[in-house]
């Protein structure tokens, strides 16, 4: 089969690997549609294990099943997990299941012709996709369930002031989910076009980031906000989260800076006025349970978010896209078309 090998953003090759079979309690699924991740950019944290096949926003079609497997059969319909958690731990009996520190076999990256699906994921980490849920609404499925974690651990509610520094995809997602929460929704970003999809997507208010957003914020809103939402890794949008937040308010890195570069926070200012800061990585079960019953009711609306789809030999040109960061949102691989 074909697969798209990443070995650094400058180097991705289409080549030709073996097609794996499904041993016991495995399968095998074809990759109908997979979406290029913001964090599948990011080098500093997908580089330690390059050269690697990158892609876990699937939605695939159940090809061939081991012996064993009797959940699933040929042609069904499934989002697949990145990685499951054991339940059993100390961190998953917490609710903290990214942190699950038993390690088990990820999915092997959805931007090849097929996936083998190891035995933990076909037991705890497949979603069977209802009908009116495509393969490619399928792929925004992991991504809202980081966003709807993120929410859920900051404790956001109706009626609440969110600022959302950021408006790429992920900035979206928040603003989507956090209207549908029925929050008033504040978005920056420096790119005006993302500006106008934030509006567009249900932002009540939109501010240029290079503009100074703290006096915009306190304008439109008469005070600060309760929550601060960070989804750029921009270090300037870090000064920007602390000044903007108010008092008894939270401040949540859904993204964060590379590693090594130091971050002054205002600790003696936030002891005085209760403000936590709380970083929220992946997501867990929960999350992505609600994420597609958020998909399938409608509730969240995704097929505006994507802008292009592109065949497995032009992942580069996908990546190239999204690095650039002027023209697209959601870029899908469609593995199967050319
Ligand atoms: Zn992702
Ligand atoms: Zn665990």
């Amino acid at each position: 089969m074909k697969a798209s090998i990443w070995y650094n953003n400058n180097d991705i090759r289409l080549e030709e690997v073996p097609t794996p079979s499904p041993g016991q309690g495995e399968m095998l699924v074809k990759v109908i549609s997979c979406g290029i991740c913001g964090s599948d950019i990011v080098e500093w944290y997908r580089l330690p294990r390059a050269p690697l096949i990158q892609g876990h926003e699937v939605g695939v079609e159940v090809v061939e099943t081991g012996p064993g497997v009797s959940k699933y059969k040929k042609g069904d319909r499934l989002f697949i997990a990145p990685k499951v958690p054991c339940l059993k731990c100390s961190y998953c009996l917490k609710g903290h299941y990214p942190q699950c520190n038993v390690i088990k076999d990820r999915l092997p990256g959805g931007f090849a012709e097929y996936i083998l699906v190891p035995k933990d994921l076909v037991l705890n980490g497949t979603y069977l996709l209802p009908d009116n849920v495509s393969y490619d609404q399928a792929t925004f499925i992991e991504p809202l369930a980081c966003v709807v974690r993120a929410q859920r651990l900051a404790a956001i509610e109706e009626g609440q002031t969110l600022l959302i520094l950021g408006s790429g995809i992920s900035g979206l997602l928040h603003i989507k989910l956090a209207r549908h929460k029925k929050c008033k929704v504040i978005a920056t970003d420096i790119n005006q076009r993302k500006l106008e999809l934030a509006k567009s997507y249900g932002a009540d208010y939109v501010a240029d980031a290079a503009s100074d957003v703290t006096e915009q914020l306190l304008h439109y809103n008469g005070r600060k906000a309760d929550a601060v939402i960070v989804t750029t890794s921009a270090m300037s949008a870090l000064k920007q989260a602390w000044e903007t937040v108010d008092m008894g308010g939270v401040v949540v890195l859904f993204t964060v800076p590379e590693p090594g570069k130091d971050v002054v926070v205002p600790v003696n200012d936030f002891w005085r006025k209760e403000i936590r800061i709380l970083t929220s990585y992946y997501c867990g079960p929960p999350d992505i349970e609600e994420a597609l019953d958020l998909i399938t009711n409608r509730d969240i609306m995704v097929d505006d978010l994507i802008t292009h789809r592109l065949p497995l030999k032009d992942t580069d040109k996908g990546f190239k896209m999204l690095l650039d960061g002027s023209e697209s949102l959601k870029i899908i691989i469609k593995p199967h078309e050319s």
